[in-house]
C-alpha cells in the first residue's frame, strides 16, 4: 500500500518537485511523519497559503481542509483577530527570557475554563507537556511506573511511544527503535476502555504506579469516545490506588467544548496536558493541575522543568486571541459541522454499500471501514484499513483534503460554510464508490 496508483492521476508538478527537494536533505521530506503519505501513497501537497477553511497548494490547486494543522485551526485559517495579535505583538519584540504579563492571561484563561486546573505551567508542545507532567507524577508519588493505552499518543516522549497512535499507528511501529528498554520498562501498555485491565495492573503492581495518562477521549488510533464510565473508573481507581490521573486534552482540550472534554464528562484529572487549540496554529502547549501536585515544580520545588522559549509572547497572543475569539457562536458551529460532515459520510458510503462506523467524541469525527463501533485500538486496526487509500485520494483530487492516515481524527473547523459542504457533498459519491471498489491488496480503482 506504499504507492497508490489513483495518485498519479493528478498531476502536482510544484509539489512533486519540492517533495523531491525536500527528502534530500529534510528525512522523509517532512518534518512530522504522517505529513509524507506513506501509508496513502501519492505526493504530498506543499502547502502556500491557507483563508478560512480553504487551503492553497504551491500547485494553485484548493482543498476544503478537514485537517485544522491536526486540530488547532478551530476559528479556520487567517483568522482576522488572531492575525492582528500576532502581528501587533511581534512588533513589540518576540522573545525575552523573561516573564511577560500576556502569560498570566493565558493561564489565568485556562484555568478559568477548566476546573480542576489550579495551577498552569507553559511550554512548547504537546510532547513537553505530557513529558513533564509524567516527570511531575513520579515525583510526587515516588514511584516509577506508568500506564497508558495502547492506541493512545502522547507525543513522542520515549516512555509513551509504546504502542502509540497517530503516525506510530499510521506507520504500524510497535515502538521506536532509539526507546531503551530501561525507557519502556516502566510503561504498562493496556488496552483502552478497559478498566477490568487497569484494575488487575494495580493489583499486580501495589504501590508502584505513579500515574495513568489517558486521552481523555482519543483521537489518534482515530476517533474513539471513552465508554460510559471508563474515565470516572479510573478517576476512582487512581485514587484508591494513589497514583495520579493525568488527562491528556492536547487534542480535546478548547475544541470539543469551551472546558475541553472535562466540560463534557466533569470527570477531574489531577494534572492535564494541553496544545494545539491554545495556541491558535503557533508552538505553545502547557501543562497544569492541582495545586498540591504542581507546586512540586522548581523553582518551588524539587522536580525540574524549564524552557528558553516557554511563554513566547508571540505565540501566547495568538493564544489568547484564539481563546476569546471562540465564543459559544464558534463552539454550535464546530459541533454543527462535525454532525453535518458525519452525517454526509454516512450517507456517501451507505449509498456505496461499504460498511463503515462514523464515529464522534464531541466534535471530533472519523470513519472506520468495519461493520460495528470501534472502542479500542486492536480493533481500529482490525477495521478494512485498506480502503482509505483510495477513498483519501478520491477526496483530495476533488478539493476536500482529510487527514492521510485511517488513524487520524478528522477536524472541522468553524469556518465550514455552504459552499464547503457542497464541495464536500460532491466529491464524497465519487470516493465511497473508490472505497467500495478498494481490494486488501491495493487501491485499484
Ligand atoms: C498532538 C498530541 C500530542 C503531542 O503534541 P505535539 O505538540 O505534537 O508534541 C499529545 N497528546 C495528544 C492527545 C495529541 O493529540
Amino acid at each position: 500500500m506504499s504507492s497508490s496508483p489513483r495518485a498519479t492521476q493528478v498531476t502536482v508538478p510544484v509539489s512533486a518537485q519540492l517533495f523531491d527537494r525536500a527528502a534530500a536533505i529534510i528525512p522523509g521530506g517532512v518534518n512530522s511523519p504522517v505529513r509524507a503519505f506513506k501509508s496513502v501513497g501519492g505526493t504530498p501537497r506543499f502547502i502556500d497559503s491557507a483563508r478560512g477553511y480553504m487551503l492553497v497548494d504551491a500547485d494553485g490547486n484548493e482543498y476544503v481542509d478537514l485537517v485544522s494543522s491536526w486540530g488547532p485551526m478551530i476559528l479556520g485559517h487567517a483568522h482576522p483577530a488572531v492575525v492582528d495579535a500576532v502581528r501587533r505583538v511581534a512588533m513589540s519584540g518576540l522573545s525575552f527570557g523573561a516573564p511577560t504579563a500576556a502569560e498570566i492571561e493565558l493561564a489565568e484563561a485556562i484555568a478559568a475554563r477548566v476546573e480542576p486546573v489550579e495551577r498552569v505551567r507553559l511550554v512548547n508542545s504537546g510532547t513537553e507537556a505530557t513529558m513533564s507532567a509524567v516527570r511531575l507524577a513520579r515525583g510526587c508519588t515516588g514511584r516509577s511506573k506508568i500506564i497508558k493505552f495502547s492506541g493512545c499518543y502522547h507525543g513522542h516522549v520515549d516512555a509513551l511511544l509504546a504502542d502509540a497512535g497517530s503516525g506510530v499507528a499510521t506507520l504500524g511501529l510497535p515502538t521506536s527503535p532509539g526507546v531503551t528498554g530501561a525507557q519502556a520498562a516502566d510503561t504498562l501498555v493496556l488496552p483502552y476502555n478497559d478498566l477490568d485491565a487497569v484494575a488487575a495492573a494495580f493489583a499486580e503492581f501495589p504501590d508502584q504506579i505513579a500515574c495513568v495518562i489517558t486521552e481523555a477521549a482519543a483521537g489518534n488510533m482515530g476517533t474513539v469516545a471513552p465508554l460510559p464510565g471508563f474515565n470516572a473508573g479510573l478517576r476512582k481507581l487512581t485514587s484508591e490506588h494513589g497514583a495520579l490521573l493525568i488527562m491528556d486534552e492536547v487534542m480535546t482540550g478548547f475544541r470539543v467544548s469551551p472546558s475541553g472534554w472535562f466540560g463534557l464528562d466533569g470527570v477531574a484529572g489531577d494534572l492535564y496536558t494541553f496544545g494545539k487549540v491554545m495556541s491558535g496554529g503557533l508552538p505553545a502547549a502547557a501543562f497544569g493541575g492541582r495545586a498540591e501536585f504542581m507546586d512540586r515544580l522548581a523553582p518551588l520545588g524539587p522536580v525540574y522543568q524549564a524552557g528558553t522559549l516557554s511563554g513566547n509572547p508571540v505565540a501566547v497572543a495568538a493564544g489568547l486571541a484564539t481563546l476569546r475569539a471562540a465564543d459559544d457562536a464558534v463552539y454550535s458551529a464546530l459541533d454543527r459541522n462535525a454532525e453535518r460532515l458525519g452525517g454526509l459520510l454516512r450517507e456517501a458510503l451507505t449509498a456505496a454499500g461499504v460498511a463503515h462506523t462514523v464515529q464522534f467524541a464531541g466534535n471530533m469525527v472519523s470513519v472506520f471501514f468495519a461493520d460495528r463501533p470501534v472502542t479500542d485500538y486492536a480493533a481500529a486496526k482490525a477495521s478494512d484499513t485498506w480502503r482509505f487509500p483510495a477513498f483519501f485520494h478520491a477526496l483530495l483530487e476533488r478539493g476536500v483534503y482529510p487527514p492521510p492516515s485511517a488513524f487520524e481524527t478528522w477536524f472541522v473547523s468553524a469556518a465550514l460554510d455552504e459552499d464547503a459542504f457542497d464541495r464536500i457533498a460532491s466529491a464524497l459519491p465519487a470516493a465511497a464508490a473508490a472505497a467500495a471498489a478498494a481490494t486488501p491488496e491495493g487501491p485499484r480503482a
